[in-house]
């Protein structure tokens, strides 16, 4: 027997129960279900009015009150509470049903379930979903991997519940097979912690250097939103440092610890980055740069180490600077979006999944927390060139960063003169200046560890690989 509901979600946590609102407003008859009862409840009693929902209460219930293929969205902790909810449902589900898990699942547990539930004939979907609780009201970028089959009966109610492009596109497209929607999830999120760092490093640079205030910040930021750093993260900055503490009237920046937090898809990325050999050196800062602001101890053992203290520039000077933060922030950006692409090349490349870069800057362009004006160039770019090796050989970005790298020097000149930690802006242009380089110090590597392991090395003459006789008693 089948029920009526086109779609169902269990798990109505913050994310679940804007998600199964948001699919209800745009017309979907909606099962929901949740562990505790009473959430399920509360939903129906405050959102009733917003669609059509079919509160259930047992899983028996939740499963037979979907229509055939049934299509179910996981929305629960990540972990081990979607492999119990998998365990539950499975058994009551038949061929052709697809379970989607909206959680940040890690993309290697995902591939395990999808194999898993394909020899029980059932679809299973790992979907990257971003944008926050509001996002999943509004529309949400949605990045799901799993089957093709399972995407032609689930992609048109994704796409209807997806933000749109400023284009009308919506946000979701098929990734590819197994945990890719999950994985491009994941290094969105570590494009997240980048972009995060180098704002925070800009703002570091503005208020010590420059000698703004966090308000004359916000409104340089306000500005750099109207040209091309136009992006969601540049604007919520500015509304956070214009804010005033309620309690004591401080900007709201000067009254919060400085320790930031991280809940570990920032360090997955690396860590895959790492497994893959892709240098995502601007990732990996932002993640360590978290990691140290979190160790109290070191920095109290520290304080009386030596080093200059920076002296604000005069009005005229920091403006000029302020010119320059944003060349910076911005070439620093470019390098963080072509390492996490290259990342997701490599991750493709690895598992076969056939991820099309173009459409994934296209699903990125509203909706998620990375949204920017400037994905459009991206995808821009990786249509017109799919094989494109790094976006930095695309022209346009090439001559962009071009254009930005003596600014770009110059403020990473200035934050090391005055001792201002710039570990994003400085890896990005050691990334941008390795590329560059000529001949690169790795040749000296090889022959350090041909002297010391015999682990030979490649000539730049002949074919093959060769070990020197080192002299010498060791
Ligand atoms: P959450 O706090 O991560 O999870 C709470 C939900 O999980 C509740 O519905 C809870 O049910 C259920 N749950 C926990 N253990 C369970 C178990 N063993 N069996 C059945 N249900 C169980 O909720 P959330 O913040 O809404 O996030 C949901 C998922 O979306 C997570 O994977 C999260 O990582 C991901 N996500 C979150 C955000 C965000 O901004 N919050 C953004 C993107 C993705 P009870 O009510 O019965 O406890």
């Amino acid at each position: 027997m089948s029920g009526t509901a086109q779609i169902g979600v269990t798990g109505l946590a913050v994310m679940g129960r804007n998600l199964a609102r948001n699919f209800a407003r745009n017309g979907l008859t909606v099962a929901v279900h949740n562990r505790t009862a009473a959430k399920t409840r509360a939903l129906v009693e405050e959102f009733g009015e917003e669609g059509r929902f079919v509160p259930t209460e047992s899983a028996e219930e939740f499963v037979a009150a979907l229509e055939r293929p049934r299509r179910l969205v996981v929305m629960v902790k990540a972990g081990e509470p979607t492999d119990a909810v998998i365990q539950e449902f499975a058994p009551l589900l038949e061929e052709g049903d697809v379970i989607i898990d909206g959680g940040n699942a890690h993309f290697e547990d995902t591939r395990r379930r999808e194999r898993e539930l394909r020899e029980r004939g059932i679809h299973f979907v790992g979907a990257g979903v971003s944008g926050g609780e509001e996002g999943a009201l509004h529309g949400p970028s949605i990045m799901p991997g799993g089957s093709a089959e399972s995407y032609e009966s689930l992609g048109p109610l994704l796409e209807k519940i997806a933000a749109k492009a400023p284009d009308g596109t919506p946000c979701v497209t098929h990734v590819g097979p197994d945990g890719a929607g999950h994985f491009v999830k994941m290094v969105h999120n570590g494009i997240e912690y980048a972009d995060m760092q180098l704002i925070a490093e800009a703002y570091h640079l503005l208020r010590t250097v420059a000698g703004y205030s966090p308000a004359k910040i916000a409104k340089t930021f306000r500005g750099w939103n109207t040209g091309r750093l136009d992006s969601y993260l540049i604007e919520i900055t500015a509304e956070v440092l214009a804010h005033e503490d309620a309690a004591t009237g401080k900007p709201f920046v000067d009254v919060v610890q400085d320790r930031a937090e991280q809940k570990g898809t920032g360090r997955w990325t690396v860590q895959i980055a790492l497994d893959l050999g892709v240098p995502v050196s601007g990732i990996a800062e932002a993640v360590f740069a978290r990691s140290l602001s979190g160790h109290a101890e070191l920095r109290e053992a520290s304080g009386a180490l030596a080093g200059p203290v920076p002296e604000p520039l005069d009005e005229k000077a920091a403006e000029a600077f302020a010119a320059q933060v944003e060349q910076a922030l911005y070439a620093s950006k470019i390098v963080s979006y072509t390492q996490g692409f290259h990342q997701i090349r490599a991750g493709s490349e690895q598992y076969e999944w056939g991820v099309d870069l173009g459409s994934v800057a296209a699903i990125w362009r509203a909706g998620c927390i990375i949204r920017a004006a400037f994905l459009d160039r991206i995808r821009a770019a990786f249509d017109a060139e799919p094989d494109l090796v790094s976006l930095l050989s695309d022209k346009r970005f090439g001559e962009e960063i071009g254009a930005a790298q003596e600014d770009w020097r110059a403020v990473v000149v200035a934050a090391t003169r005055q001792g201002v930690p710039v570990p994003g802006f400085s890896a990005a242009l050691a990334y941008y200046d390795a590329l560059r380089a000529e001949r690169l110090p790795a040749a000296l590597t090889q022959g350090q560890r041909d002297f010391f392991g015999a682990h030979t090395y490649r000539r730049v003459d002949r074919e093959g690989s060769f070990h020197t006789l080192w002299g010498g008693d060791r």
